[in-house]
C-alpha cells in the first residue's frame, strides 16, 4: 500500500513580502521545539490540530449556546457574565482544555464560526496546486516560496518533497528556521533551499533556555555549518525588551555574525510586537504570555547602527 505524504499545516499566505526576496507564498507547518513567550503565531506551536475561540464572532449562551450540547465530554460551560466588545451584557461559554480533545464537535454546531479548528493536514500536491497559483507573481518579482513554522523542518519528509517539488519548477525557496534541528534535516534541504531565513533569538545560552526552553548551541552551530556548506542565510533577529534589546547583547550579536558574514544576505531586524496576544487568547491557554511595549524607532535604529558598525547590511523590518 503506498502511504500519501502528508504535512500539518495552519495558513498558506500569498501575497508575503516579509519572508524572503519578492512576492512570495509562504507555506506555515505547525508544531515548534521552542516556546518563545512573544510568540506572535502561538496557534503554530502545538503539533496537533487545535480548538480555538474567537470572542468577536461568539453570540453567548443566552442567544445561542449551541456549543453548550455538542461537546460529548462537558468541556463547554457557561462562563461568568461579562461584556462584547460592543459593551453590553453577554455570556460567553468556557471551555475546559483538560477535558477537551479537539473532537471538533462543537465547531460543526458553532454557525457563527466563533469555534473552529486550527490545522489541516495537506498533501504535496494539494500545497503544490495552491502555490502555483501564484506563481505568476513570483516569476514578475523574484519570489517564490518560503516553508515557514513554526518549526518547518520539525515536518522533516514534507518540507522536503515541497523544496524538491518547487525547485523541479524552477521556484525559488526559501525555508524559515529556529535552527533548533539536528544537521543532518539542515542539510538534507540545503540543495533545495535557496536560502535560510534563520532566526537568532539569543545569543547567551542560560538565558535562551530559560526563557525559551531550549539552549542555543545547537542554533550557532548550524548557522556555522550552512556557511560553512555554502548555503545563504538571512537572519532575523526578534527584538524583545528586557531579552536581548541590550548595547551588550547585540554587540554578542555583532560578534558571532562576523564569523558567517560571507554567507549572510542580510540582517533584519524585528521589533516585538503585541499581535500575539489576541492570538494565543483564541488558543484558550490558561498561561499568560508576556507583553511589553514594544521597543521605540530610536532604539531599532540604534541596535541596527550597531550592527552595521560590524560591516553587515542590517535591515528594520
Ligand atoms: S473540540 Fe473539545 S470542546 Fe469541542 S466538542 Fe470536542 S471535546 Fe468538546
Ligand atoms: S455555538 Fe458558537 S456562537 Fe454559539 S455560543 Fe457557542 S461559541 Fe458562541
Amino acid at each position: 500500500m503506498t502511504t500519501i505524504l502528508t504535512g500539518k499545516t495552519y495558513d498558506i499566505q500569498g501575497f508575503s513580502v516579509q519572508d524572503g526576496p519578492g512576492i512570495r507564498t509562504t507555506v506555515f507547518l505547525k508544531g515548534c521545539p521552542l516556546r518563545c513567550p512573544w510568540c506572535h503565531s502561538p496557534e503554530s506551536q502545538e503539533f496537533k490540530t487545535e480548538l480555538n475561540w474567537m470572542s468577536i464572532r461568539c453570540l453567548g449562551c443566552d442567544d445561542c449556546g449551541k456549543c453548550l450540547d455538542a461537546c460529548p465530554r462537558g468541556a463547554i460551560t457557561r462562563g461568568v457574565p461579562t461584556e462584547n466588545a460592543a459593551g453590553e451584557p453577554i455570556v460567553y461559554p468556557e471551555v475546559d482544555k483538560s477535558k477537551c480533545d479537539e473532537c471538533g464537535a462543537c465547531t460543526k454546531a458553532c454557525k457563527a464560526n466563533a469555534l473552529y479548528m486550527c490545522g489541516d493536514d495537506r498533501t504535496v500536491d494539494e500545497v503544490m496546486r495552491r502555490v502555483l497559483r501564484d506563481q505568476p507573481f513570483f516569476e514578475e518579482s523574484g519570489g517564490g516560496v518560503t516553508v515557514s513554522g513554526g518549526e518547518c523542518l520539525c515536518q522533516p519528509e514534507f518540507t522536503l518533497e515541497l523544496l524538491k517539488r518547487c525547485k523541479e519548477l524552477q521556484i525559488h525557496t526559501a525555508v524559515d528556521t529556529t535552527g533548533f534541528v539536528p544537521w543532518n534535516v539542515l542539510e538534507s534541504v540545503l540543495p533545495y533551499n535557496d536560502v535560510f531565513l534563520y532566526d537568532l533569538k539569543g545569543m547567551d545560552s542560560a538565558l535562551h533556555k530559560q526563557v525559551i526552553g531550549v539552549p542555543n548551541e545547537l542554533i550557532l552551530d548550524n548557522a556555522r555549518k550552512i556557511a560553512a556548506a555554502g548555503g545563504r542565510l538571512w537572519v532575523r533577529i526578534p527584538v524583545i525588551p528586557m531579552f536581548n534589546d541590550s548595547r551588550e547583547h547585540f554587540d554578542k550579536y555583532g560578534a558571532f555574525l562576523t564569523e558567517i558574514k560571507d554567507a549572510l544576505d542580510i540582517v533584519q531586524l524585528l521589533p516585538y510586537h503585541k499581535m500575539g496576544v489576541s492570538k494565543h487568547d483564541r488558543l484558550l491557554k490558561k498561561e499568560t504570555i508576556f507583553v511589553a511595549e514594544p521597543p521605540s524607532d530610536a532604539l531599532m535604529q540604534s541596535r541596527r547602527e550597531q550592527l552595521e558598525a560590524y560591516g553587515l547590511k542590517v535591515r528594520v523590518h
